[in-house]
């Protein structure tokens, strides 16, 4: 079996060659390894191999993560749906949130973000994929939220996220992560820190950064295939 060191080399391979497919810089596309239901000896062993940047779904395991290893330069987001009752562990130990879609939780991570550290990094979470899928906002619904967003002090509004249903479907994969980008211009337009995109996973990361996608949320190929989890497919 291969190791994470090797899963994450073989990972910036895939992303250095989409990268050059589509005429773009490899740094431009952030590798986040996706630590979900895997230990902190795991996320330890991708950090010496170089990786800062992890994600996590869960609040009680990311926290419990978060204090196991507090190493210098580790950069932690939250990418599981946020429940508007666990806003304060999350605005206290996360440095991004990706998944933002409604005022009452960003309202709720602004308050309780304390003030000793820098603004929270958010993205809005869109919807995609149409009725296949449940967690997000209609596309054309962020460019309200972001406004709402751009009123709070303690946020900072950095993009759009999305995690499109699973297909094979190439031109299908494309399409979606296209929606995005196109979402993501007139935010940009009215905020200069708007930059980031956050689409493709283990299985579409090519695709997504044909589309633009700066930032890649990698799980399963870098530290293996999860034991299902609640509400996952
Ligand atoms: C689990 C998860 C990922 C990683 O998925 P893989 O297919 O294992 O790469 C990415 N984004 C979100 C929001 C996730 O929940």
């Amino acid at each position: 079996m291969a190791t994470i060191a090797e899963n994450l080399q073989a990972v910036h391979q895939r992303i250095a060659r989409a990268a050059a497919a589509a005429n773009r810089a490899p740094e431009s596309v952030k590798l986040l390894a996706v630590s979900k239901t895997f230990g902190a000896d795991a996320v330890l062993a991708a950090w010496k191999a170089g990786q800062h940047a992890f994600g996590e779904n869960f609040v009680q395991e990311g926290v419990a993560k978060i204090a196991e290893l507090p190493l210098p330069g580790i950069e932690w987001h939250f990418i599981g749906p946020v429940q508007s009752n666990k806003t304060r562990p999350i605005a206290e130990h996360f440095a991004w949130v990706h998944s933002i879609e409604r005022e009452k939780v960003a309202q709720r991570l602004n308050d309780a973000r304390p003030p000793q550290l820098p603004p929270l990094n958010v993205l809005i979470q869109v919807n995609v994929s149409g009725e296949a899928s449940k967690s997000g906002l209609a596309p054309g619904a962020e460019r309200d939220l972001a406004g709402f967003i751009r009123g709070l002090p303690r946020l900072r509004l950095r993009g759009l996220m999305a995690i499109p249903e699973p297909t094979q479907d190439k031109a299908l994969q494309r399409g979606r992560f296209a929606l995005l980008r196109r979402l993501l211009l007139p935010l940009q337009a009215e905020d200069a820190a708007v930059d980031t995109l956050s689409m493709g996973m283990s299985d579409d990361l090519e695709s997504a950064i044909a589309e633009g996608s700066t930032l890649v949320r990698v799980g399963t190929a870098i530290f293996g295939k999860r034991q299902a989890v609640n509400g996952e497919r």
